[in-house]
Parts: structure tokens; sequence; C-alpha cells
């Protein structure tokens, strides 16, 4: 039996004290709510046509972000990461609100900062609707809200047995960049210059997201790394999926690494922020319309299937064609758990 001082996983935690009272609370008088705690975003009643997806998320210097981080990018970054949420359930962002602990008010930072946040909420019409503003240590939380037509949200709980996996753009540039600022890896400044925008200022899919409504069965965003991440979708779902690890795309600097790392940071890096959904076999022909559309590459990974043991299972099948065994498998599908 886990004592009371054991210290728990990041998703363990959510569940014990905050997911379980909160389902509580909805069963007995779920208001407004149509979605709680368990998926990119909630849903919420509008008295509209369109239901409003609500997420939040936090950047914590020293934890998400080197203290001299580039206060531009930073501003980018904390709305591109609430945006992907948005776009991982197909909604169109309305607004957002900015809780922000300031350790010191600096003019120039802030000038920065307000730079990077509003190019990107220009870009995606997102408006900065309210917050909050203290002193404290460096931590940016945002909350972002945006409209889905009623019961087009793309929820993790829908992938089905056939159903191809896809993922967007490349994964495991951001990963690849953090060993290189922390001279775990080796790379040209030309190779750093190019990639290490994918960590810094990720590109939310929200066109994709909103593409995919009615396309595909079942989304979420890369956060945390896609073969962790997928889990989400088998669990809510109660599905298994079967892995071609050599299908997963990756750019071209990735690809010059050695095939280890190729494996490693693509299949678990995190911080990519790319869409992994699941869609039926009917559908291949739209998504690649909608890839040629968009401009962005979709990459079929492999499929869903029927869940076989009492918990969802990825099997992982390598370039050879072998099925990796547990302990392959466990290395490749460590996501990042902040508590870990
Ligand atoms: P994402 O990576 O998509 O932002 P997370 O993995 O951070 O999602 O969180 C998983 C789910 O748990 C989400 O539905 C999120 O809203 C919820 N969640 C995370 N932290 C808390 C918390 N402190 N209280 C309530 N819900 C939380
Ligand atoms: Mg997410």
């Amino acid at each position: 039996m886990q004592s009371q001082t054991t210290p728990l996983g990041e998703f363990d935690l959510i569940q014990r004290f905050f997911k379980t009272q909160s389902e509580l609370m909805l069963a007995n008088n779920p208001g407004a709510v149509n979605l709680g705690i368990g998926d990119d975003c909630a849903l919420l009643e509008s008295g509209r046509t369109e239901e409003i997806a609500v997420t939040s998320d936090m950047l914590v210097c020293g934890r998400h972000f080197f203290a001299d981080a580039n206060p531009e990018w930073l501003g980018w970054k904390a709305l591109a990461v609430n945006l992907s949420d948005l776009a991982a359930m197909g909604a169109k962002p309305i607004g957002f609100t900015l809780a922000l602990a300031l350790p010191e008010s600096n003019p120039q930072w802030l000038a920065a900062f307000s730079k990077g946040l509003f190019a990107i909420a220009h870009e995606y019409g997102c408006p900065l609707i309210g917050g909050d503003t203290t002193a404290g240590p460096l931590n940016i939380c945002i909350t972002a809200l945006g409209d889905i037509p009623k019961e087009k949200a793309i929820r993790r709980s829908g992938a089905l047995a056939g159903d191809d996996i896809w993922v967007s753009g490349t994964v495991g540039d951001a990963r690849l960049t953090l060993a290189a600022l922390r001279h775990e890896i080796t790379l040209s400044n030309d190779e750093l210059e190019h990639i290490q925008v994918r960590m810094h200022q990720p590109t939310p899919r929200v066109n994709l997201g909103i593409a995919l409504r009615g396309v595909a069965n079942s989304a979420l965003d890369i956060s945390d790394g896609l073969l962790g991440d997928l889990r989400h979708i088998l669990k809510q779902s109660g599905k298994d999926a079967e892995i071609f690890l050599d299908r997963i795309p990756k750019s071209a600097t990735l690809a010059k690494q050695s095939q280890a790392i190729q494996s490693q940071y693509a299949a678990s890096g995190g911080d990519d922020y790319e869409l992994c959904f699941t869609a039926s076999t009917s559908k291949r022909d739209v998504i690649a319309k909608i890839s040629a559309s968009l401009n962005l590459p979709l990459t079929k990974i492999g499929s869903i299937k029927p869940m076989q043991y009492l918990a969802p299972e990825i099997l992982i099948i390598n370039s050879a064609g072998k099925t990796l065994n547990t302990d392959e498998a466990h290395q490749l599908l460590k996501s990042f758990d902040h508590f870990a």
C-alpha cells in the first residue's frame, strides 16, 4: 500500500486530489460543464450553437525555460502552448487571460515579452481579455478560450479500432534543441539556428484542428512526447495501438543523428506541439487534401487496435519489422512527468 508520504506522479496527483472530486461534483450537478478534467480542454455550454473550449498552461522559470530566456520568445510560447490545446479539440480561438508573476518590473523585458505575445495573438486572432499581475518568481500562466460547434469537439476518447494514427509536421526537434543547448550533442550553428524555433516559438496547429472537425475520431497535442501522449488517447478510448517507429516524421536535422537518438527524441521528446490524431481509413483522401491545403505534412504512423488486456498497450515495430520487447518499449514510452 502506498504510504501517505510517497510522492505521486503528475497524473496520479491530479486524479487523487482534483479529478475525483471534480467528477463527483459534476455528476451531481453538471450545470454548464459538458466536459471536465482529462482532455486538452474543458467544454462549456455557451447558450449558442457553439461550445466554449477552455484550457490553462503555465510556463515556470527554471522548469520550462532558463532565467535568461529571450522574453519575446517566451511571450510567443506562453500563448502558443495554450492555442495548441485549443487546436487539439478543433476549437477556434476566442481570447485569453494572462496571469503573470514578475521578479521585477523591467520595461525592456516587458516590451519584448509583449511583442512576442501580441505577435502570436494577432496571427491567430486571439485577443488578451484579462489577467492578474503580481511580484514573484517569473511564472506565466495563460487561460485560453475557443469556440467549437456542438458535438464537433475532437475528444481523446473517440478512437476506434481500425483507425489510422496520424501526426502533423515533424517531432523531436524541440528535444534535439534542448540537447544541443545542454551540450549533450553537437549541432552546427546553422542547424541550431534552423531548428531552435521549434522549441522557442512552436506553431500551434489551429487551422489543422479546425479542418479535422468531423474527420478525426480523436486527437491531442503532443506536449509531453508522442507515444506517452498517445497513451492518453488509448486509455480514454480503451484501445491498443501499433506504431511503426521509422514512420514517425523527423526533420532532416534529426534524421542526421544516430538511430537511437532519432527514435528516442521522436518517440518521446516532448514540447513538439504537433497534433496526433486518429481517423477512419476512409478519410485518407480527405486528410491528404487537408495536408495539401495547409501545406503541412500529415503522416500515418500506425493504427488503433482493440484492447487485448486490462490496460492499453502500444506495440512498437522497428525498421526491421521486429516488435520491441518490454524493456526497449519502456525506454521509448517514457514521456515527460513533472514529478517522475
Ligand atoms: P495538456 O498537456 O493537454 O495541457 P495536462 O497533461 O497538463 O494536459 O493535464 C491533463 C488534464 O488534467 C487536463 O484536462 C488538465 O486540464 C487537467 N489538470 C492538470 N492540472 C490540473 C489541476 N491542478 N487541477 C485540475 N485539473 C488539472
Ligand atoms: Mg494538450
